[in-house]
């Protein structure tokens, strides 16, 4: 019986787009959607993944012949330095914004795939390095990441334990005045596909809210000092990631969506994921998918 692999392959397009709504009045759509209301670019990266037994030749598909030259004919011969609103007919009534775009490239690459039983498992756009989408085929449904930052200070240490204790367990973390980290945080929240926006949430309301519950509450403090819930508890990447997750946790869920995961890098090292429900794990641990490399041929796509 063969085994199950999947596959990624990325490809890169740059594009133009604009949000705009003309039910809505000029003010409305600035507020709404920002800088996007002017017809920004940006050179999008697309992951595809692909899932299936592997063959006789040691493959699940080609990824240097069968599916790259299918991302050439249906991403990148229609995407590639194109106005994305004119692209396909499907934007003229829906915004072609990440989601919507990544659901409009699943309806075309699959069918694709599918006739030579190679099966589309994920597809992952971003238009830059702040925001990344991920699609599994869910209908209407996908996963939106936000990127955001802040600076803070801390120090572990157990009030129970002599500094040479805390030192055995923390190493330098246990210094008694303290050190600081810029840390990278990861937001990422799952709901229905507007049908209109195309959005799972209009990106000003998630950025508002990260920023003011998460940024503004814990940007240049002293974690162990300034922030209450780490008097009592260490302030580990894993404890200020499920301190985040459990403090955006309702006022995202009274936006409409549900947060799924939290990401915390404490360094370019060290990084942490919790999850709101371990059921809701993706198959795909980092934000962006590895690739891998076929070498043997196999059927072109057409
Ligand atoms: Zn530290």
């Amino acid at each position: 019986m063969s085994e199950i692999c999947t596959i990624s392959r990325r490809v890169t397009f740059a594009a133009s787009y604009r949000y705009w709504l003309p039910e809505l009045s000029e003010a409305e759509n600035w507020q709404r959607f920002g800088i996007a209301a002017r017809a920004p670019g940006s050179t999008f990266t697309l992951w595809v993944q692909v899932r299936g037994p592997v063959d006789d030749h040691g493959m699940v598909a080609n990824l240097s012949t069968t599916i790259k030259r299918t991302l050439q004919r249906e991403v990148l011969q229609p995407l590639h330095g194109a106005y994305l609103n004119d692209v396909w007919p499907e934007f003229a009534n829906t915004l072609p914004s990440s989601e919507f775009v990544a659901i409009a490239l699943w309806q075309r690459l699959a069918p694709c795939w599918a006739a030579q039983q190679i099966a589309l498992s994920h597809i992952q756009l971003s238009p830059d390095a702040s925001l990344v989408v991920d699609y599994r085929g869910q209908d209407m449904e996908a996963d939106l990441t936000i990127h955001t930052h802040f600076s803070a200070a801390h120090r572990l240490s157990l009030p129970s334990l002599t500094l040479q204790q805390n030192s055995e367990i923390y190493g330098k973390c246990a210094r008694p005045s303290g050190h600081g980290h810029n840390y990278k945080l990861w937001v990422t929240v799952r709901g229905p596909i507007h049908p209109r926006t195309g959005m799972v949430i209009e990106l000003n309301q998630l950025r508002e809210l990260v920023d003011q519950e998460i940024i503004d509450h814990l940007d240049h403090t002293f974690l162990n000092q300034d922030i209450p819930a780490f008097e009592a508890i260490v302030p580990t990447a894993e404890n200020i990631a499920i301190y985040i997750r459990d403090r955006l946790l309702q006022p995202i869920q009274e936006l409409g969506v549900q947060l799924v995961k939290i990401r915390l890098d404490e360094t370019d090292n060290n990084s942490c994921e919790v999850y709101v429900d371990s059921s809701m794990n993706c198959a795909d641990p980092s934000p962006s998918m590895s690739a891998a490399i076929a070498t043997q041929p196999a059927q072109p796509c057409r």
